[in-house]
């Protein structure tokens, strides 16, 4: 679909070709038409898929149409600061034609930075882009004035409820005109998500992106693990069967660092790849592995994306990955073309909320693989208890702290 179907107006299809967007994503498609109409929108969508532009463009749109006379129009609430000035700086690209100003808001910064803000926000701008702390502050000293506001968005709204900010928002909503228009976007929705939308939106549209499934011919398992067990299920499932072509994921690059060492040691044929390797030494160790020179890469996400490798028999991820979508492009390192494929996921205690939030995303649970009894027991799968250790319970008392 392209952005003139929307019937924009043209200073702020100016602003769209000159950031570079031709086509309107999916969610951009779905979701642009009902907020122009004026309707209350939950949307599914992670980022990635252009749902910032989804919510900014019609607003934008919709600012421009009325008569916006310097009382603040709209207002966008997100959960962390680095999220307030991306969305920002899309602004600015996508409304440099049309005369809609904005302003974000966010915590963190020195005294001069909330007086600079305090200025702004006194002299009027048409959208304001905020953290609930922040904003919070700036409300309580009366001098933002909400009462012409006509379209609130919460972004990563399950995030602000993760972070304990549900009161925050009731609080930031209170300061609202009854009637406006509510866009609520998040990656996921659980329980307490459809309790804070029924109170804060109308008559909701749903929108849902759906993150792309994995392939059915891939055999997905995931082992309850503590950390202390990952080395020695490695080396069982590598030991298991003959293969030839092994990808296995960490999340960071010391701890694919030393998988890597302790997988030689065994004397598996292994290399690692991660972004402390030069371009050239990732190419070649690439080369090998496509190759069959090496058998087994050790990588961090750098390769998640992007490569194509034929035929990878076993896709490991040594610890879970961030997102569903990270989850669905390593796993689909396996099972390319017309061959099938094995996907092991070892899931440890701190990663099993995580986990959870990509099981919602998948639409089924993952099936939980037992441990060989030689590892012992793992610990239990109950992502919504809160728990730390990586270490298996060694029945030791706690010694008393010296006083
Ligand atoms: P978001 O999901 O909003 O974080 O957007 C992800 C990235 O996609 C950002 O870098 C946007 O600038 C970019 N983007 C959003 N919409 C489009 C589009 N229609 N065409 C090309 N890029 C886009």
């Amino acid at each position: 679909m392209k952005f003139e179907d929307f019937c924009f107006d043209e200073r702020l299809l100016a602003g769209i070709h000159a950031i570079g967007y031709e086509e309107a994503t999916p969610i951009q498609a779905q979701a642009i038409p009902p907020i122009l109409e004026g309707k209350d929108i939950i949307g599914s969508a992670q980022t990635g898929t252009g749902k910032t532009a989804a919510f900014l463009l019609p607003v934008i749109d919709l600012i421009m149409r009325s008569e916006h006379n310097g009382s603040t129009r709209g207002l966008i609430v997100v959960p962390t600061r680095e999220l307030a000035v991306q969305i920002d700086q899309q602004m600015e690209g996508l409304s440099y034609f049309t005369g809609v100003s904005s302003i974000a808001v966010f915590g963190g910064g020195d005294g001069s930075s909330f007086s600079r803000e305090k200025t702004a926000l006194t002299s009027g701008v048409d959208l304001i882009i905020g953290t609930p702390g922040r904003l919070i502050a700036h409300l309580n000293m009366g001098y933002v004035k909400l009462d012409q506001l006509t379209h609130l968005i919460l972004d990563e709204a399950d995030r602000m409820l993760d972070m304990g900010f549900h009161d925050d928002l009731m609080k930031i909503v209170s300061y609202l005109p009854e009637k406006r228009q509510n866009l609520l976007f998040s990656a996921t929705m659980p329980p307490k998500m459809r309790k804070m939308a029924d109170k804060v939106l109308n008559d909701p549209l749903e929108v849902k992106i759906a993150v792309s499934k994995p392939a059915e011919r891939i055999f997905q398992a995931a082992f309850v693990v503590y950390d202390t067990q990952k080395i020695a299920l490695a080396k069982y499932l590598l030991q298991a069967k003959k293969l030839q072509s092994v990808i296995i994921f960490c999340s960071t690059k010391s701890s694919a660092k030393q998988l890597n060492r302790e997988l030689k040691g065994l004397d598996f044929v292994c290399e690692e790849i991660h972004s402390d390797l030069l371009q050239s030494e990732r190419e070649d160790v690439l080369r090998d592995f496509k190759n069959r020179k090496l058998n087994i890469l050790v990588a961090t996400d750098i390769l998640s994306r992007g490569i194509d490798v034929e035929d990878i028999d076993l896709v490991v991820n040594y610890d879970v990955p961030n997102d569903g979508e990270d989850y669905i492009h390593r796993i689909g390192r396996t099972a390319r073309a017309a061959s099938t494929g094995v996907a092991f996921t070892f899931v440890n205690e701190k990663d099993q909320r995580n986990f959870l939030e990509i099981e919602e995303l998948l639409g089924s649970p993952v099936p939980k693989a037992k441990l060989p009894a030689e590892l012992g027991e793992g610990p239990s799968y109950e992502p919504g208890k809160r728990r730390r250790s990586g270490r298996p319970p060694t029945g030791r008392k706690r010694k008393p702290r010296k006083k």
